[in-house]
């Protein structure tokens, strides 16, 4: 197989404002495999969160070159498993040779993946649509741009959390998801903070503080329980790939899995089983995709309870092609593969 990468820079309709930072635009990696006549396509938008970077990524791709170059595609579950051996982290560049090889499988097969994978495709859940961190104004803008979508998802995690509510609420009645994004510092200042929120239409809070202090949102959770505040808690960042799991279970109720921090469609799948196994709800997430990360994502929404695929709708000049939504609801393409073109 061949590897060849282009980076495009995605613009983002509004400044992009979470709990952690602000950003006008995304450069994301966009990577190409072809064998036999056939182009796979995958993408990756990598998190300085997790430290990555665009040159760090650049080199997990460079490094996955020679070992393509003998692999026979046929075999991608064992090249799947090889490309997260690659080095320590870096999941989104993992991510996208995943999502490139497996766009390849599906064009082989003549297959959508979803169907490879034998899923409905009528069981997709309804996306929520993200509003980020504005002025009220902006946000209750954004709210009224948003108007389709049945369900929203709104960023705390600031000093600014009841004025943005307030302006949320005057916008909308819509139920809402909220993602503190590990913004509240203490857990005192969560239990504050999600009791005061158990007042709004509210179906979960996302991550409310800093990943790694599991036995504090233990102690949340308890709280909660205590006080009859039935608010379920999820895990972002600290749910990243599969390993992260097993501590997750009996501390949150659910996690959000996102292909570029699981590291591709592969350990995405595997977060998907073990996450049912040990009894956690799952939220299907992304980063500032385009549409061809948010549709590889699409093709496992049959499996999950939530979505928040909006990536690729918050920029407004998606090169691609693919899922298409309405009212939120996914349609999957039928095209073989991803079933992604460039527009
Ligand atoms: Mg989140």
């Amino acid at each position: 197989m061949t590897l060849s990468s282009r980076l495009l820079r995605l613009d983002l309709k509004h400044t992009w404002t979470i709990s952690r930072a602000s950003v006008d635009y995304h450069d994301n990696i966009f990577v190409y495999l072809e064998h036999d006549g056939i182009t796979g396509i995958g993408e990756a938008s990598f998190s300085r969160r997790y430290g990555e970077s665009l040159e760090s990524l650049q080199k997990v791709i460079e490094s996955a070159k020679p070992m393509l170059s003998h692999a026979n595609p046929l075999h991608f579950a064992e090249i799947g498993e090889t490309v997260q051996q690659l080095r320590p982290g870096q999941n989104s560049a993992k991510a996208a040779l995943d999502l490139a090889l497996m766009d390849w499988v599906g064009k082989k097969f003549d297959l959508p993946l979803f169907r490879l994978w034998g899923l409905n495709p009528a069981k997709t859940p309804v996306s929520s649509f993200t509003i980020g961190i504005d002025t009220p104004e902006i946000m209750q803008r954004k709210i009224r741009e948003a108007e389709e979508f049945p369900i929203l998802k709104i960023k705390l995690g600031t000093a600014h959390d009841e004025e943005i509510m307030r302006a949320v609420c005057e916008a909308t009645g819509k139920p809402l998801r909220v993602d503190a994004n590990e913004g509240w510092k203490s857990k005192e200042e969560a239990l504050e903070k999600i009791c005061w929120l158990e007042q709004f239409n509210i179906e979960f809070v996302e991550q409310p503080m800093p990943a790694g202090r599991l036995d504090d949102v233990r102690w949340l959770r308890q709280q909660l329980q205590q006080r009859r505040v039935n608010l379920p808690l999820f895990a972002d960042e600290d749910s990243k790939t599969p390993r992260d799991l097993p501590t997750l279970a009996g501390v949150y109720d659910g996690i959000n899995i996102k292909l570029m921090k699981s590291g591709g469609l592969h350990e995405a799948w595997r977060m998907i089983h073990l996450a049912r196994t040990l009894g956690l709800k799952i939220m299907l997430g992304c980063m500032i995709e385009s549409s061809v990360a948010i549709t590889a994502a699409a093709h496992l929404a049959p499996l999950v309870d939530y979505a928040d695929l909006d990536g690729h709708l918050l920029i407004n000049n998606d090169p691609f092609v693919g899922v298409r939504m309405q009212n939120g609801k996914m349609t999957l393409p039928e095209t073989p593969g991803l079933g992604v073109r460039e527009r």
